[in-house]
């Protein structure tokens, strides 16, 4: 192997940059070409590629974002598009890729590579933490505590005006920045997708929380919640039971942004590393993800298709610490 490439693709995560910064370097380290592309996959098939130095990835460590930029690309869902994409590669002698992004980007990539076989290591870049073959996924960190400071916030007007406050946290289809932030924030409730909660316990939680005097209370809605989102839930209870003061906050893109933590940082220099070296000891086709604090290597067509389960202690104690 002697030329390799890296984009972004799918939902931008903080710790991209610090995972582009790894490749790069890692790849200049084992005496490797290495080029960017910008967009995604929307730049492998218009051809915007570049070739990439340690320099261009100086400053960037502690930056939210991707450099490189990210894009959904219809085109590349097109077998057509896909062709573009490879012949560009092609042309350019780019010999070994490396994807950083969500399971719509592995998806892509485990296509393209039954197609054409160009080996291809993904390193797991969205906030969503959904991706089986890592504990974690960069960017995950840094937004729980980016809601998780949201929370903190909201819970000091909840308790000076006798609130409650229905806050929604993103994560598509997975609980886990739902859970974890609602667990670090005391949350008393907490609504994810994984496990049903009826529109009776989140009445029942309320009127035992007023039986107990309890004047001011969060709850926690994963954006995928399966009761509908936070605003939806509000106004059911509301009908329900009137007296109480609700009020609705959606913490939106905020948690997408920002510096990453010292833990994304991290995690993302060490898959960065991980899928260089993954290609150069001939994989392919895999992501890399940290189990265990092992790297380890998962095929895609796993990792986009088998479910990561929250783990049932977080789910337990999250009714053992709101009493
Ligand atoms: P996040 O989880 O943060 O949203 P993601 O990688 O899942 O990240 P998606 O928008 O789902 O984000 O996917 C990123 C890109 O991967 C898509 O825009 C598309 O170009 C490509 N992709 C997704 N699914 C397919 C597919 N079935 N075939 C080809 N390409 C795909």
């Amino acid at each position: 192997m002697k030329r390799i490439a890296v984009f972004t693709s799918g939902g931008d995560a903080p710790g991209m940059n610090a995972c582009i910064r790894a490749v790069v370097r890692t790849a200049v380290y084992h005496k490797l070409e290495v080029f960017g592309i910008k967009r995604g996959y929307n730049g492998m098939i218009q051809g915007d590629i570049f070739p990439m130095t340690s320099f261009s990835v100086s400053n960037i460590v502690q930056r939210g974002g991707t450099v490189l930029k990210s894009a959904r690309s219809m085109e590349f869902k097109t077998k057509e598009g896909r062709q573009k994409a490879y012949e560009n590669l092609k042309r350019l002698e780019i010999d070994g890729l490396v994807a950083i992004g969500g399971d719509g980007t592995f998806t892509g990539a485990s296509i393209f590579y039954d197609e054409y076989q160009l080996p291809t290591v993904g390193c797991p870049g969205t906030i969503d933490n959904d991706l089986y073959g890592t504990d974690y996924t960069i960017g995950f960190d840094t937004a729980v505590n980016t809601a998780l400071d949201a929370i903190d916030k909201i819970r000091d007007t909840a308790d000076s005006h006798d609130r409650i406050f229905f806050i929604e946290v993103m994560g598509r289809d997975s609980g886990y920045i739902a859970i974890e932030s609602g667990i670090g924030g005391g949350a008393e409730m907490i609504m994810v997708p994984e496990t049903l909660t009826t529109f009776n316990d989140v009445i029942e939680t309320l009127r035992q929380g007023w039986d107990r005097s309890k004047t001011s209370s969060i709850i926690v809605v994963a954006e995928g919640d399966e009761l509908g989102n936070a605003t939806e839930i509000a106004e059911k209870v509301k009908k329900q039971l009137p007296h109480g003061d609700y009020r609705v906050s959606i913490l939106g893109h905020t948690q997408r942004g920002g510096a990453p933590t010292a833990m994304d940082r991290i995690l993302a220099s060490r898959l960065g590393v991980g899928a260089v070296e993954g290609l150069l000891k001939g994989m392919s086709n895999v992501m890399a993800g940290v189990v265990n604090n092992q790297l380890v290597y998962t095929p895609f067509k796993e990792t986009i298709t088998k479910n990561k389960a929250i783990h049932p202690d977080l789910i337990r104690i999250v009714d053992i610490l709101s009493v």
